[in-house]
């Protein structure tokens, strides 16, 4: 007995681990420097540490109250009604729940491509289908209505990302309203915000209250380093919020993870300085990289390298991993996340090195 034909489904392929690269090459763990998977090189709040001890003994229950307080206090944050706000197993979650909310079997939805996989994933899981618009590096990944609304055919949703990942992009406010003016009014335009704590533009959320068909993703993952617990959340138009009890995975955020995203929205401090680490490193990786780079809103730069795989490689070897963004359809990129200060600057040297050797290499 098989499963179903999943032959249109591609594996998602994630960044690679500190510990998987250091038992295969033999290196100790603590000389890599991990910059693949956008993670925050601060580590998560000591306040949300402090809330998983704390809540540790108790994990013998369901999630109740913590996911109500959580919902309540992400309400409070964005001045939204809690029936708009939707707490999911990290954005990636949230994804899956507004497929379920919204795609009958053979809708499709608009995602970017390079994009996050992620989308077009979701989508075809739940009996979708997936169309695509370019974003180019012949302008930097530039976002605007015009080059979504090109390629728009009527989809049930229509994603944005903003920032973009892996280019760093940003789609401005007034692109997501002409995009929702345009499309039909059963299209969702979602703008996945999983990196808007580290840029300047302005985040969508109050679209939601303005208007019904729009909608945005927030993480944990990111700025507020607890990836590993996975909380994320949309934010979703009012006629929406009733959905919620009819397309989620009962408890799945977890107590911890609803407890430490508790803990880390207080934590001011944190993401502060998790934001202005971001916003240095990804200026100074710009300036001393010895490579194109793309100007980036995110805690991530994207860099052509000439051959990602093998420079991903020969990085791996001295010791930092960075993201090989062949996966993305840019087989002459990688993404290198921002590190701490000192990580970044180490990780800039060795990665100097590297194409400066594979350059030195490639001559005849
Ligand atoms: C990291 C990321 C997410 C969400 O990640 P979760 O860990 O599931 O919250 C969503 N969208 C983009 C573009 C991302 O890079």
């Amino acid at each position: 007995m098989q499963p179903r034909d999943l032959s249109d489904h591609s594996p998602y392929v994630p960044g690679r681990g500190v510990e998987e690269v250091a038992r295969d090459r033999g290196l100790d763990p603590d000389d890599l420097i991990k910059l693949s998977s956008n993670e925050n090189p601060h580590g998560p709040s000591p306040a949300a540490v402090e809330a998983i001890h704390e809540h540790a003994d108790r994990v013998h229950q369901y999630p109740k109250s913590s996911h109500t307080d959580l919902t309540a206090k992400l309400a409070a944050k964005w001045d939204v009604p809690t029936e708009q706000v939707w707490v999911s197993p990290g954005a990636d979650g949230s994804i899956d729940y507004l497929s379920r909310a919204a795609l009958e079997p053979g809708d499709a939805v608009l995602a970017p491509t390079p994009g996050f996989a992620y989308y077009g994933m979701s989508a075809r899981y739940h009996h979708g289908e997936v169309s695509e618009y370019a974003l180019s590096p012949d302008d930097d990944f530039a976002q605007d209505a015009e080059t979504v609304l090109t390629a728009y055919g009527g989809e049930r949703i229509v994603y944005l990302t903003s920032p973009h990942n892996p280019s760093g992009s940003v789609m401005p406010l007034d692109e997501v309203r002409a995009i929702a003016d345009a499309t039909a009014e059963e299209t969702l335009v979602v703008v996945d915000e999983a990196y808007g704590e580290f840029t300047e533009v302005d985040s969508a959320v109050p679209l939601t209250a303005e208007r019904d068909d729009v909608a945005v993703l927030r993480t944990f993952s990111k700025a507020y380093g607890l990836a590993g617990l996975r909380v994320g959340y949309c934010v979703v138009p009012e006629a929406w919020g009733e959905a919620y009890a009819r397309v989620n995975t009962p408890f799945a955020a977890s107590e911890l993870g609803c407890r430490a995203a508790l803990a880390a929205l207080d934590d001011e401090e944190h993401v502060a300085e998790s934001v202005e680490t971001a916003r240095w490193a990804r200026e100074y990786i710009a300036d001393e990289l010895d490579a194109p780079t793309v100007e980036s809103a995110g805690n991530f730069v994207l860099a052509e390298v000439g051959d990602a795989e093998r420079v991903a490689e020969e990085a791996q070897e001295r010791g930092v991993i960075i993201r090989d963004c062949t996966s993305f359809g840019l087989p002459s990129h990688v993404r290198i996340s921002t590190g701490t200060r000192e990580g970044t600057c180490e990780a800039v040297d060795r990665l100097n090195e590297t194409l400066s050797d594979l350059e030195l290499g490639a001559r005849p």
